[in-house]
């Protein structure tokens, strides 16, 4: 399974529920699950009933489509995460939030997962002043994460400080206002997650 490159606002139709995956306009009235929640192609009003295995995909794709992860990239996480001790529902999505881009992302530093990734690919951020370019980077407790030195001369730079908490940040990292820094503090927890996700459902699906 690709990646998919057509408009994301179907996506979150298609889950049911807002993904937050366009930045400002998710919190707008031009969001799309707002003004039309039906899944595309599908009459306003009804919802086609799912089965149970439909309602295990349905999961797991919203999961795979928050972080905009590929099919493998999502199957070789459940597989990590089935090897570890605890839990294998909570230590992927645990998991899927230590990503560098998702990080990133809660901070508030970017408006979106997507351009947070973009920000990384183009050699933006650093983590522990080292400047690293891989999205799928898993951050640890104690890892600080900021901006490269000279995209400190950039009009978006420029333009993000001015509003550093425009959105409430998880308990798992702190934001250093004057540094333009985040720290991870503690492991995520489901509860802090934006996008509700029932694990259970994502490990019934890929137990069968
Ligand atoms: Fe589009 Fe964001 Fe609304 Fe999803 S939550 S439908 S991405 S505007």
């Amino acid at each position: 399974m690709g990646r998919y490159n057509g408009p994301v606002c179907r996506l979150c139709r298609r889950a049911g529920e807002k993904l937050f995956l366009k930045g400002e306009k998710c919190f707008s009235p031009k969001c799309a699950v707002d003004k039309r929640p039906t899944p595309p192609g599908q009459v306003v009003g009804r919802r086609k009933r799912l089965s149970e295995r439909g309602i295990q995909l349905r999961e797991k794709q919203k999961a795979r489509w928050t972080y905009g992860l590929l099919e493998r990239q999502m199957v070789k996480y459940y597989q990590e995460a089935k090897m570890k001790p605890g839990m294998t529902g909570k230590t992927l999505l645990q998991r899927l939030e230590l990503r560098l881009d998702n990080t990133f992302y809660r901070l508030g530093l970017a408006d979106s997962r997507a351009q947070a990734r973009e920000l990384i690919v183009q050699g933006h951020i650093t983590v522990n002043g080292q400047k690293m370019d891989i999205p799928s980077a898993r951050v640890n407790i104690g890892d600080v994460i900021g901006f490269v030195e000279s995209f400190k001369k950039s009009g978006f730079y420029k333009e993000r400080i001015k509003d550093l908490q425009r959105k409430p940040i998880p308990g798992w990292l702190s934001l250093d206002t004057t540094a333009v820094t985040g720290k991870v503090i503690a492991e995520p927890q489901i509860s802090d997650m934006d996008t509700k996700i029932e694990d259970r459902l994502i490990v019934e699906y890929y137990s069968r």
